[in-house]
């Protein structure tokens, strides 16, 4: 295979730009998510710099050398910034901004200029160093757990360790001058790993940013706006996922607020809404760890048990019940809360939830009926 050095650049620079016009469309479609916009500076800044490095020889050193290199540094830094915007860290612009700074300054100094080795070694340990500073910061966000954090950080690593390598290269390798520099085989290899770098990082950079909007999604629509706790549509799939493993007990407890349209007519919507949060704290924290809990609607409320029997469950129903009623306002003394519980259980009525939720709710509704502020049991389940 050979490699064309100029077409190589070329090609580089259309992608690259492309990505960078692609990254800030995206950007003006959300304009909190600062990344984007990040990325696309950064992209749009590595096509002027790999377009001024292709015009080694027809302009001046100083923009083809000292610029040029001076902007691919500073994009690098900007990837790192990038990413630090999207792991929601202060973006650190100056310090990302420094690393082709301090190169293109250093450019200044004759000595410094005149040896190309410190040049390529100095720009490929600042580059390397935001590349690896980068794939740490994907990685080091990973309690969000999105598919393409694996990819990025392996992408980003792994282009650090192109640029370490080349330091030794650096120093052991003949470097190729201004005349022979087009003919040179690893500048041709620097610009295509540099492009399938764009490329792909720039895929894995779109991939995360939409993995994190459908989680967000996802997250908001299996949760209760108000009170936290999973919504119907999560609670009731969970359920499911756990009544399908037909060898564990499950029981059931639905709750009912007592008269809770009183509550909202004597105090107001807020104070009804803050005792639905509340009560919501109090049951989660009666509650083991594996139990499932959701708002139903309105001011029903539903747990699954898994692994126990209705003895167990119903022990928990009286705590909760018993904890509600204690629930109070020091402002608003005349305020009184209560629950009304019922409970089923999946030994006496087999593994279905629709069943389930059916003899629970008649339970529910016995215990309104025989005075509200009591756990009933399924009749079924009474009987046997
Ligand atoms: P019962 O003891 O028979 O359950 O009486 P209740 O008043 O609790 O039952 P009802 O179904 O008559 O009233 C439920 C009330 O819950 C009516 C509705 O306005 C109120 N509600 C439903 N969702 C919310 C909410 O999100 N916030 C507030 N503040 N009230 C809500
Ligand atoms: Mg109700
Ligand atoms: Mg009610």
């Amino acid at each position: 295979m050979r490699l064309d050095t100029p077409t190589l650049l070329l090609v580089t620079v259309i992608v690259t730009f492309m990505v960078g016009t692609l990254f800030l469309l995206s950007w003006g479609q959300d304009r909190k998510a600062r990344s984007l916009a990040i990325w696309g500076i950064a992209h749009i800044t590595g096509a002027v710099a790999s377009g001024l490095l292709s015009l080694r020889g027809t302009i001046p050193d100083a923009v083809s050398v000292g610029l040029a290199n001076t902007l691919m540094i500073g994009a690098y830094g900007l990837i790192w910034s990038g990413v630090r915007a999207f792991e929601g860290r202060p973006l650190r612009l100056g310090l990302a901004l420094s690393g082709g700074a301090l190169w293109g300054v250093l450019c200044l100094v004759p000595e410094f200029y005149a040896s190309l080795a410190a040049r390529v070694i100095l720009a490929s340990a600042i580059a390397g160093a935001f590349c690896f500073a980068g794939a740490y910061e994907i990685w080091r966000g990973r309690g969000e757990p999105l598919v393409s954090r694996y990819p990025a950080t392996i992408l980003l690593g792994a282009y650090g360790l192109v640029y370490v390598v080349r330091i030794p290269l650096a120093l052991l390798t003949p470097l190729p001058t201004n005349q022979n520099l087009m003919q040179s085989a690893w500048l041709a290899i620097l610009c295509f790993a540099g492009m399938l770098f764009t490329v792909a990082i720039a895929f894995t950079f779109m991939a995360l940013t939409k993995e994190r909007i459908e989680r967000v999604q996802r997250l908001a629509a299996d949760t209760d706006p108000l009170t936290g706790v999973a919504s119907r549509r999560a609670l009731v799939s969970a359920a499911q996922a756990l009544l399908a493993e037909p060898e564990r007990p499950v029981t059931l407890l639905l709750f009912d607020l007592d008269h809770f349209k009183s509550i909202n007519d004597a105090h107001g919507h807020m104070i009804g809404d803050g005792v639905l949060v509340g009560f919501c704290c109090v049951v989660r924290a009666l509650l083991p760890p594996d139990a499932l809990f959701g708002r139903m609607g309105g001011e029903e409320f539903a747990c699954v048990l898994p692994d126990r029997d209705v003895e167990v469950a119903l022990r928990y129903a009286a705590l909760i019940r018993a904890a509600v009623a204690r629930l109070a306002v020091p402002d608003l003394p005349e305020l009184s809360v209560s629950v009304s519980i019922g409970a089923a259980g999946s030994r006496a009525f087999g593994q279905d939830l629709d069943t389930l939720l059916r003899e629970a709710d008649a339970a529910l509704y016995r215990a309104k009926r025989n005075g509200r502020n009591r756990v009933e049991v399924s009749a079924a389940r009474r009987a046997a």
